[in-house]
């Protein structure tokens, strides 16, 4: 069987000139990164069109560590509707070489549904990780540089900067980190350390930013810290947000991509949704709607994650609105939830999969919490039984959802031509109009609640002491009407990683608070969650290569 680096290789790509007359946009707007990627310039964006395209949300059941399919199907979904007539991309988050090099390999979907050039999407791409992490480490180096300077002094206290440093790879070792050492030319020491890029506040930042005005505007109101008088210090103070802007010139521009069969792909910016929100930029989200009569999009990990996110966050600060959800179903991910091994899960067995059917109720259960409608795409897996796939359609069916089998991986959009009328059948039916969960004016502990007991059933929530001084010093702050962005491990509703199913009941710790305040969000930290993974004793780095002529071998 070939692999996907094996199968995008096959495949003749359009050069991306072709790609935009398919959206017709003229040659003259595109800027060209190499042949097959351009960025489009944000005068692109029309809002009434906006208004009037239809946006599709991807989501999932809880994953198995490698993930169940969503940009894959996402990316094959887009094709199937292309194939029936339906002018349709797919908009996506960027790759971060964090899981390209750890377990989860890269973010372009695979077998026969994909973006490419895959090579280059899944490292570096057209630069704009390296522009966030530029700009976030400037504000960091500012930072220094002012606790050092004694006549321009801010009389920040070292001790209070929560602005850390980032970098996109899996390093544990940075963690934690003591700066300023070497004496006096080397600064004020002081602790602090480093997050993945991912987890940046400068790529909420930029994932939220209607324009350069607002990111501008945002980029200034990023807290830094306190002074010794006890007073906030935010980026405007270091004057930082003008560089910083200029930083991400470029970055703030979409880009434009292909998929294996030739239709467009916008791909821009790339949170991760379990220790950030997970979505790609709202500039690429309206770009897709402009261009485009349907857009379909994808939520990092399951609808407790990205989709909350999505429509809590991204959507109701943007105004913008999906018509229709798609739930991504595996059998090998409901039969992991049902008690079977995860080295078992290609082996047929009814009774675990029967039981893993609670995780997927939950996730659809979920929808209605946004008064949306839903579709079941079950992503076929070559290990699949027909009447495994038969149990799972059977029950979504009693409870009330479409549920379609779609072969992506193996067969591309003709795979996807079946869920792809389900899905334009169900918004051209659907009667329901989407609502956010909450509502942000709300004190932030009720915030807090409303998601941990309705979107992940829990039964309380808990502080720890650090969060109780955390929370009172955002309401000290005026920062009460933000979003909140849990930061919640992907494997369980709950905040315990080995809660498989639907637990019930269960009570969530939050440990911490940060605040994001040019995102507009504070981030509550559940359980063990870390915003730098670390690599896995085998990381996916050991299987990549490349050749004397320059091909690429083991990206996944
Ligand atoms: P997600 O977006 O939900 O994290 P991906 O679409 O990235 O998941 O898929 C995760 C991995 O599983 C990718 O390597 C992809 O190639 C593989 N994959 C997805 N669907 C299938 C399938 N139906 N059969 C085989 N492999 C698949
Ligand atoms: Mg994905």
């Amino acid at each position: 069987m070939s692999t996907d680096i094996e199968i995008a290789r096959e495949a003749t790509l359009k050069p991306i000139v072709e790609i935009a007359s398919q959206l017709s946009i003229p040659e003259t707007q595109l800027e060209y990164f190499g042949r097959f990627k351009a960025k489009l310039p944000l005068s692109l964006i029309d809002e009434e069109k906006v208004a009037a395209s239809n946006l599709i949300l991807v989501s999932a059941i809880s994953p198995t560590p490698p993930g169940e399919g969503k940009t894959t199907m996402s990316i094959g979904l887009t094709q199937g509707m292309n194939r029936i007539g339906k002018q349709t991309t797919v908009v996506l988050r960027e790759p971060s070489l964090g899981p390209v090099f750890g377990i989860k390999g890269g973010a372009t979907g695979g077998g026969h549904s994909q973006v490419l050039p895959m090579e280059d999407i899944n490292l570096h791409f057209t630069g704009d990780f390296a522009a966030i992490e530029k700009a976030h480490n400037l504000l960091a180096a500012l930072i220094d540089n002012n606790l050092q300077d004694r006549k321009r002094s801010l009389n920040i206290d070292g001790r209070t900067v929560v602005w850390k440093r980032v970098f996109d790879v899996n390093d544990r070792a940075l963690r934690n980190v003591v700066v300023g050492l070497g004496g006096t030319s080397g600064g004020v020491p002081r602790e602090t350390g480093f997050d993945i890029t991912a987890a940046s506040e400068i790529m909420a930042i930029l994932c939220l930013s209607n324009d350069l005005s607002d990111l501008k505007q945002r980029l200034g109101n990023i807290f830094i810290g306190m002074t010794r008088d006890r007073k906030p210090v935010f980026a405007r103070d270091l004057k930082a947000q003008g560089a910083m802007a200029a930083l991400l010139k470029d970055a703030i521009k979409p880009n434009l991509v292909q998929t294996i069969e030739g239709t467009p792909a916008i791909i821009h910016g790339g949170p991760f949704a379990n220790i950030a929100q997970g979505t790609n930029t709202v500039i690429a989200t309206r770009m897709g709607l402009s261009l485009s009569d349907y857009v379909v999009t994808e939520a990092g990990f399951g609808s407790d994650l990205g989709a909350e996110k999505f429509c809590d966050i991204k959507c109701a600060s943007s105004g913008l609105a999906p018509k229709l959800m798609v739930m991504v179903a595996t059998i090998r991910a409901l039969k992991y939830h049902g008690g079977a091994d995860l080295k078992e899960l290609t082996t047929p067995d009814t009774d675990a999969l029967r039981k893993g059917l609670v995780n997927l109720e939950k996730h659809l259960e979920n929808t209605r919490l946004y008064n949306l409608d839903a579709v079941v795409g079950i992503n076929r897996f070559t290990s699949d039984s027909d009447e495994e796939l038969a149990i799972v359609k059977a029950r979504c069916e009693e409870l009330g959802f479409d549920a379609v089998v779609a072969n992506v991986w193996g067969e591309g959009g003709a795979g996807a031509e079946e869920l792809a009328h389900a899905v334009v059948a169900k918004i051209e039916s659907t009667e329901k109009t989407f609502s956010p969960l909450y509502d942000w004016n709300q004190p932030i502990e009720d915030k807090i609640e409303t998601v941990c007991t309705k979107v992940y059933g829990a039964g309380s929530v808990e502080y720890t002491s650090q969060a109780k001084k955390d929370l009172r010093k955002i309401k000290k702050l005026g920062f009460e009407d933000f979003a909140v962005c849990i930061a919640k491990t992907q494997k369980s509703f709950s905040d315990d990683p080995s809660k498989l199913g639907r637990p019930q009941g269960f009570e969530i710790t939050v440990r911490e608070i940060e605040i994001n305040a040019g995102a507009k969000f504070v981030v509550p930290i559940t359980g063990e969650m870390l915003r730098m993974p670390g690599l896995p004793s085998i990381p996916s780095s050991e299987h990549i290569d490349i050749s004397d002529d320059g091909t690429i071998t083991g990206l996944s």
